[in-house]
């Protein structure tokens, strides 16, 4: 971290829980397997202590934090590192396109400690609008869950097909409570996402999505009943070659079952 924070009011509602275990901050730097000539963008850099750790790899760091109050410890960092530029704004609202139009680089990484409030929108934007070569977040454990889950398995739904339509990802490692100041109320985890070298042939990816989220729509339910609104006989012709049926539950459905169903079932 960067300078004295012992005045500063940590708000809750911004999820302010600033990571203090230096452990973990190295496995977040090794896990990201860094290549020079890279640009990381960082979400959240709070008073900087994971910043300084990507400032050190040399490569230059773009960050979007929300709170203004935090702009005395991060200018130390700006006035330290020529290759530190960031932009009080909130990360939700921001067009990452104009900044990133400065800067040239061979790989694009995501690496942050992400206020969880907003996790799930957060991913999305950084999955569909900047689609990073190396994705590494810190999340809360329940939400980890759910990313990294295979089907056949309770946490096992709509957000585990889109995130790993496009990443591979792997666990880094578990994060105890006692890891942040403040501490937090619920665990966390470090996930890395790596981008498939092979994208799926589907060309509109949120019709896409769409159709997943009504296969999951109803957990209980199984995709005769949450699928009704589309064409059930073709669906059901498609089941029969991978030895399935209607009565399966979505959780039942790989996400190669689900992509060739859908070209199948559309055509593209
Ligand atoms: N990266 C720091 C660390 O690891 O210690 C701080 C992590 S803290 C969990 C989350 C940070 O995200 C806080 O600094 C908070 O102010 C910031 N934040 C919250 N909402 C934001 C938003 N919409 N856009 C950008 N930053 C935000």
């Amino acid at each position: 971290m960067a300078g004295n924070m012992d005045q500063f009011k940590f708000k809750k509602s911004l999820g302010q829980n600033f990571l203090r275990d230096k452990n973990i901050l190295n496995k977040i730097i090794n896990s990201s397997n860094i290549s020079s000539n890279s640009l990381i963008i960082e979400i959240g850099p709070g008073d900087g202590s994971l910043t300084e750790y990507l400032l050190k790899t040399g490569n230059n760091v773009l960050a979007f934090e929300i709170d203004q109050r935090l702009k005395k410890p991060l200018e130390l960092l700006v006035k330290q590192f020529p290759n530190f530029e960031v932009v009080f704004e909130d990360f939700l609202k921001v067009d990452v396109d104009i900044y990133l139009d400065k800067y040239s680089y061979e790989k694009l990484y995501v690496i942050a400690n992400i206020p969880y409030y907003i996790t799930t929108p957060i991913i999305t934007k950084v999955i569909d609008e900047i689609n990073p070569d190396i994705f590494c977040i810190m999340i809360q454990k329940e939400v980890g869950d759910r990313l990294i889950a295979k089907p056949n398995s309770r946490n096992y739904g709509s957000l585990s097909v889109y995130a790993q339509f496009r990443y591979n990802i792997s666990k880094v490692c578990d994060v105890s409570k006692n890891s942040f100041f403040p501490k937090p109320d619920v665990d966390s985890v470090v996930l890395r996402f790596e981008k498939k070298l092979l994208n799926y042939d589907i060309d509109d990816t949120d019709l896409f999505f769409n159709f997943i989220k009504d296969a999951f729509k109803h957990k209980r339910k199984n995709l005769k009943n949450n699928l009704y609104k589309y064409d059930l006989v073709k669906i059901e012709k498609f089941l029969k070659t991978i030895n399935k049926d209607l009565t399966y539950r979505a959780e039942q459905i790989s996400i190669e079952e689900f992509v060739n169903l859908y070209i199948y079932l559309t055509g593209k």
